[in-house]
């Protein structure tokens, strides 16, 4: 066998040997934005006219009254369970597989979480779930659209309003997409974004929520001025957030027709089953990761993580997703709704790949499908040399 076909966990040289494209990219406006800040000032200020015009552009794009910029995503989700008043005794509705921290939230407002299966095809919550899950102390269901999969929001925003429950809708994924004709965020009483420094508008850290509801925008807003601001997004961030929410609608529609692509080169690949994208007019995937179902049984037995390592090794950004609520806490921690049947699924079998390799060039995302036959054609022999086949 020629050296040049070895997979690189072999020995060979890899796909991709420049490894994976970093996050953030290059940005002429961010720079500029930055050196502004260095000589105007406002980089050491409190307060300044970038938070203000970056709160504004969010309303404007969101549809929503109050913005509430935040320390993080996380802070953000909590904010919006005390901003609708949750707490011991209360109930709150979440996907089995969902970011770790949202549970998090829910049991540290003293609520308890209650959790439903996702759907097979995009393992994001399952909305026909969510009905045996209500009771009389349901108070929110908090939803999140995950690794270019979305969740059937008009189904879902039905259901909150015939049984009095409120949507926090965590766009932390998809910021600025499309979620049946709506920007994603605009289904809930509340949403929540992050600029964590790996997602989509990244300023290393932040988050915000957004509210039309008076009562929730002015309980945050007590519970947050500590005389100062407890959890605060600085002014420097909100500068540099700016010009990438001006670039974010093209670069959400080259993620998805890049994931398109991605998608289309793995159709006759059965190892990896990409989540379904969100195709009908008026949706548009948020891309902060790619989902892909794992079939180890078609990949000569390789484990997730063993494969998830040699593609890695290709230079391409793949690997494990979250692990599902129900199996990464205490079982007294929570309550379930039903079987978590996919969700078991989505724990040992999820696999993401990472946004940056979206927005290349057409001839570059051919090296996925490219770095993904070499290893499945070596399946066997890097399962020994792992040392972990299933
Ligand atoms: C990243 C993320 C968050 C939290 O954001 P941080 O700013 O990192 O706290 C919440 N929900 C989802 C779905 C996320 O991906």
């Amino acid at each position: 066998m020629p050296a040049e076909d070895l997979p690189a966990i072999l020995g060979g040289q890899p796909t991709r040997p420049e490894g994976p494209p970093g996050w953030p990219p290059d940005d002429r406006a961010v720079v500029e934005v930055l050196h502004q800040a260095a000589t105007d000032g406002s980089w050491g200020h409190y307060h300044g006219p970038h938070s203000t015009a970056l709160a504004e552009q969010l309303a404007a794009i969101h549809g929503f009254e109050h913005v509430l910029l935040c320390a993080s995503g996380t802070v953000a989700v909590e904010l919006a369970l005390r901003g609708l008043k949750i707490g011991t005794g209360d109930e709150v509705i979440l996907a089995a597989y969902d970011f770790r921290g949202n549970m998090q939230d829910v049991l540290c407002v003293g609520a308890t979480p209650v959790l439903v299966d996702v759907r097979p095809d995009n393992w994001n919550m399952d909305v026909d779930r969510v009905q045996e899950a209500l009771t009389d102390s349901t108070r929110a269901l908090l939803v999140s659209h995950l690794h270019g999969g979305q969740v059937d929001m008009p189904a879902l925003r039905k259901l909150a309003d015939q049984n009095g429950v409120a949507i926090i809708e965590d766009a932390c994924q998809v910021p600025g997409s499309l979620v049946a004709g709506r920007v994603a965020g605009g289904w809930g009483e509340a949403a929540v974004l992050s600029f964590g420094g790996s997602k989509l508008l990244s300023a290393g850290r932040g988050g915000a929520l957004l509210t039309s509801d008076e009562s929730i925008a002015q309980r945050v807003r007590t519970y947050t001025q500590r005389g100062n601001e407890a959890y605060p997004l600085s002014e420097l961030q909100a500068a540099l957030l700016r010009p990438q929410l001006d670039s974010l609608p093209k670069r959400n529609q080259r993620r998805a027709a890049a994931a398109k692509q991605v998608v289309e080169s793995l159709a006759d690949y059965p190892a990896l089953v990409p989540f379904a994208l969100p195709g009908e007019p008026g949706s548009q995937p948020g891309l902060y990761k790619l989902g892909l179902q794992f079939h180890p049984d078609h990949c000569g037995g390789l484990t997730r993580n063993a494969f998830a390592q040699a593609i890695r090794a290709e230079g391409i950004a793949i690997d494990p997703g979250f692990r599902s609520l129900h199996k990464s806490h205490s079982r007294r921690r929570f309550t379930t709704a039903g079987d978590l049947v996919e969700a078991d699924r989505a724990d040992s079998n999820v696999l993401v790949m990472h946004h940056p390799v979206l927005l290349e060039p057409d001839e570059t995302l051919g090296q996925i499908r490219t770095a993904i036959d070499r290893v499945t054609a070596h399946a066997e022999a890097i399962g020994r040399e792992l040392g972990f086949v299933c």
